[in-house]
């Protein structure tokens, strides 16, 4: 870290503890009385050193009182010049989330105190604040966890126990926040809204944590209109348990990720069927189901609407559960436990641990007879 840096570290620390103490004395008993009617506990607030701007120019008078650099203070974005080109505060009159990584204050999210429905600056960041996750730093001590929107709506599932992190904005999830999830059992709890424009952030989301990480998380919706922190201020936790949680749905069982899984899948494939010379070859064998190729290895499964579910029969792969998934509609197979995915060209090739050629030799061999120099022109459903 550079000196420059250095002290813009200290403008950040020094802001928070200015915006904590500001909520706690006369200047924030607005935001005080606003924090009870969203239900923050105080000491949730303490505890996740939430504050409160004032705004006008009140840090900044705070900063120079310190002897702090003013120019470095605008370089962190907390002071800006306001339309007279003075210099001021960024956020005037908003609840402030400080945003961390371990100890260290990475940026600032606010909320603006009032309860007026035209209000167009509701939530306002501080530069790069969408790049971050809302309590990120609770993903490397849990092993589940709940990724919703808004720092309130995260809030409240915090104070019922669950280790929530929240994205700002839809759509600021990207690959670099997929990455911090790796591994982890993920809930994506999102908020039900006439626009559906939840519901679309959501399964962007679970895509990228998909394809990415290879994660199947569980999709949760709210009823029509209520958020998680309206519905944290008129229910216990056991009705969340109880109505929200258990209706919840691996995103491999939603028709529209269905859908969106064929179309990537035949995306995939496509130039490895143009690149070899046996496309004549592969198409046949294309048109074996794949369940077929998996009964030939006397592998039992279990039908789950369209597709199936078996133990994962993969040399690599030990399990005890059946994450092992036959999609009959886009002919693939996916492997939640090991990360296996393909068709019935790349199952072969695993199972008996040969090439592509050979793959579609031994798939050829099994499953389209020939009949002295006769072949038959497709599938002909051999018992092997
Ligand atoms: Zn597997």
């Amino acid at each position: 870290m550079n000196d420059k840096e250095f002290i813009v570290n200290k403008i950040k620390i020094r802001a928070c503890n200015f915006y904590q103490n500001m909520l706690w004395q006369p200047p924030g008993k607005k935001a005080r009385a606003y924090l009870i009617r969203r239900g923050v506990n105080f000491d949730t607030a303490k505890s996740l050193s939430i504050g409160y701007a004032p705004g006008e120019q009140s840090l900044r008078q705070h900063l120079e009182a310190m002897g702090l650099d003013i120019s470095l203070a605008l370089d962190s974005g907390l002071l800006r010049f306001d339309k007279n080109m003075n210099i001021s505060d960024f956020f005037n009159d908003y609840i402030i989330f400080p945003i961390f990584q371990g100890s260290d204050i990475r940026t600032f999210t606010g909320r603006k105190v009032t309860t007026d429905p035209e209000e167009r600056m509701k939530h306002l960041h501080l530069k790069r604040a969408q790049k971050q996750l809302y309590n990120y730093n609770i993903i490397e001590k849990s092993n589940v966890v709940m990724l919703v929107e808004s720092p309130f709506n995260a809030i409240s599932l915090i104070q019922w126990d669950y280790p929530a992190v929240a994205t700002l904005g839809a759509n600021s999830f990207n690959k670099a926040h997929a990455k911090l999830f790796s591994k982890k059992v993920i809930y994506i709890i999102y908020d039900n809204d006439e626009n559906k424009s939840g519901q679309r952030a959501a399964l962007k989301t679970a895509k990228i944590l998909f394809s990415e990480e290879k994660i199947n998380p569980y999709i949760v919706t709210m009823p029509v209109g209520v958020d998680i922190n309206d519905y944290y201020l008129s229910h216990e936790k056991k009705d969340f348990m109880l109505e929200i949680l258990s209706t919840k749905r691996r995103l491999t069982d939603i028709p529209e990720f269905k859908r969106w899984m064929i179309e990537e899948t035949r995306k995939a494939f496509r130039p490895k069927y143009k690149v070899t010379k046996n496309t004549e070859d592969i198409a046949l064998v294309q048109t074996i189901p794949i369940a077929d190729i998996v009964r030939l290895f006397q592998i039992s499964m279990t039908k789950y609407g369209d597709d199936y579910k078996a133990i994962c029969p993969l040399p690599m792969h030990r399990e005890k559960i059946s994450s092992f998934t036959v999609y009959t509609q886009t002919n693939t197979i996916k492997c939640f436990g090991c990360g296996f995915f393909g068709d019935g060209i790349d199952f072969v090739m695993q199972m008996k641990n040969i090439g592509f050629i050979e793959a579609i030799k031994f798939l050829k061999g099994k499953f389209f007879l020939t009949h002295g120099k006769e072949k038959t022109n497709g599938y002909a459903g051999t018992e092997v």
